[in-house]
């Protein structure tokens, strides 16, 4: 039968933890503190924002969230990263993504101090996950990890299988994977026989942004399945796994709402909460 990977279960558990760890630093006169810049005024941009700043109240942490107009400048917003990155009552940075078009987001990520990159947009961070040494690995694939590991299944000698290669999410997945030591496949548009591939993972995250791309007769029997995909269709969220098929084959799988979604809320929590214990730790 099919396990259902609970993802709000978990994140649950991770916040309880996050709680204590914020009770610690408090102790040591630390109270933990998260920026979210937001540039613009997308509606579903400022949700998902001010929902970060409620996830840092509930577990007893601090935040500011910076809400920018759609014309700040680009220079306007490096001032306000390099101000944020010396205020030493700040430990994490979440920007925001995406950037109003007038802006390049790879001349402003490299303003925010690599200590407080809790979503590792830094070069030097996507460089130190490559060179498998992570520092701050993106919040999305750290969830994913988190999720696959909550199975209990050794992820060593896996074939896992990523499809979607994007900066963001695919690619750092499969370096976080390829970390512990799976045999990995990174799948795109461009791959020519997608089932051929999937149907030889052990281990199968979809991170694409197409709703249902992925049904249970590609599927491996028994496989894990990580969706990271959020799609709108008739004004419901769905993955990029056609779930009802998918279930019926997996031996994990991931629902979407309620499974990367929440985990990632967490991770950013904690990473900013491993943030503020390094300065504690005087590193
Ligand atoms: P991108 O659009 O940046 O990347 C999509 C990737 O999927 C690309 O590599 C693309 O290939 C590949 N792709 C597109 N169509 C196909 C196809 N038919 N077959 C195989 N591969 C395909 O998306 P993101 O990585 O930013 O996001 C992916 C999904 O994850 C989205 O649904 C997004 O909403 C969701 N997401 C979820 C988060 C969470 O916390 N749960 C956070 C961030 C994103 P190519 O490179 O060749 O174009």
């Amino acid at each position: 039968m099919t396990n259902l990977i609970d993802g709000k279960g978990i994140a649950a558990e991770l916040r309880a933890k996050c709680a204590e760890r914020v009770s610690n630093l408090i102790l040591n006169g630390i109270v933990p503190k998260l920026a979210v810049i937001i540039v613009g005024d997308d509606p579903a941009s400022h949700q998902y924002v001010n929902s970060r700043a409620a996830d840092c109240k509930a577990v007893g942490m601090d935040s500011t969230v910076y809400e920018l107009p759609s014309d700040t400048t680009q220079s306007e917003l490096i001032s306000l990263l390099e101000q944020i990155n010396v205020d030493p009552k700040i430990h994490g940075i979440l920007l925001q993504m995406p950037l109003p078009i007038h802006m390049n987001p790879d001349e402003v990520v490299v303003h925010i101090s690599r200590d407080k990159d809790v979503d590792g947009l830094h070069p030097i961070n996507i460089g130190m996950l490559g060179s498998g040494k992570p520092s701050f690995a993106p919040c999305t694939p750290s969830s994913i990890m988190q999720l696959i590991k909550s199975t209990g299944v050794p992820i060593r000698g896996k074939n896992a299988v990523v499809v979607g290669r994007s900066n963001v999410v695919g690619k750092p997945a499969a370096m976080l994977l390829l970390q512990e030591n799976a045999t990995v496949t990174i799948c795109h548009s461009k791959t020519v026989d997608l089932k051929e591939h999937t149907m030889q993972a052990d281990i199968l995250v979809a991170a694409v942004g197409v709703p249902g791309l992925i049904t249970g007769d590609m599927i491996k029997p028994g496989a894990i399945v990580i969706d990271a995909g959020i799609n709108r269709v008739d004004g419901k969220t769905v993955g990029d796994v056609d779930f009802e098929s998918a279930k019926e084959v997996a031996g994990a799988i991931t629902p979407v709402p309620g499974g990367v979604g929440p985990v990632t809320r967490t991770i950013l929590l904690m990473h900013t909460l491993d943030a503020a214990e390094r300065i504690n730790a005087g590193n």
